[in-house]
């Protein structure tokens, strides 16, 4: 396994560090979140260390969302959550704050006060139009 020395993701990932393990296989471990917004709130850790998304080996990347489908799915059954939200920041500007990839599986119930969003903007067609052409030309 590629691991960091100094990342504590890839020691609780690689068991050196223990945790509240809700599943694991060759590739990932899932945890239970120290600091949860919701009851259940996991975190998707791939075993090798990779910063963030841009940095998994497209083998882990292709892999994770069937983790998380996963997982949902039993939490469904298990929690019986009425929504989940998943979360994955890349950059300290986006909200990073541990720097090996984790997606966060988010369980949602009603009333349960909690918020993961934005402030929606009111570009023109012109503006959205030119964006388009930056990113895809
Ligand atoms: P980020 O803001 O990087 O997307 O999320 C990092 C998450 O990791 C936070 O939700 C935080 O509560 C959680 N976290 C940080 N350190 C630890 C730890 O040592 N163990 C566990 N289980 N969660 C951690
Ligand atoms: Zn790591």
């Amino acid at each position: 396994m590629m691991k960091k020395d100094d990342c504590i993701f890839c020691k609780i990932a690689n068991g050196e560090i223990p945790s509240k393990t809700l599943y694991e296989d060759e590739d990932f471990r899932v945890i239970l979140d120290l600091g949860p917004a919701t009851k259940g709130h996991a975190l998707i850790l791939p075993k090798d260390h990779a910063a963030n998304l841009l940095e998994l080996s497209e083998d882990t990347a292709s892999k994770v969302l069937g983790v998380a489908k996963n997982l949902a799915s039993k939490m469904q059954e298990k929690l019986h959550f009425d929504g989940f939200n998943l979360v994955q920041n890349n950059g300290e500007v986006a909200g990073q704050t541990v720097m090996h990839f984790h997606l966060h599986l988010i369980p949602r119930f009603k009333d349960d006060g909690q918020k993961i969003g934005w402030v929606p903007g009111n570009p023109t067609e012109e503006e959205l139009e030119a964006i388009r052409n930056q990113i895809v030309e």
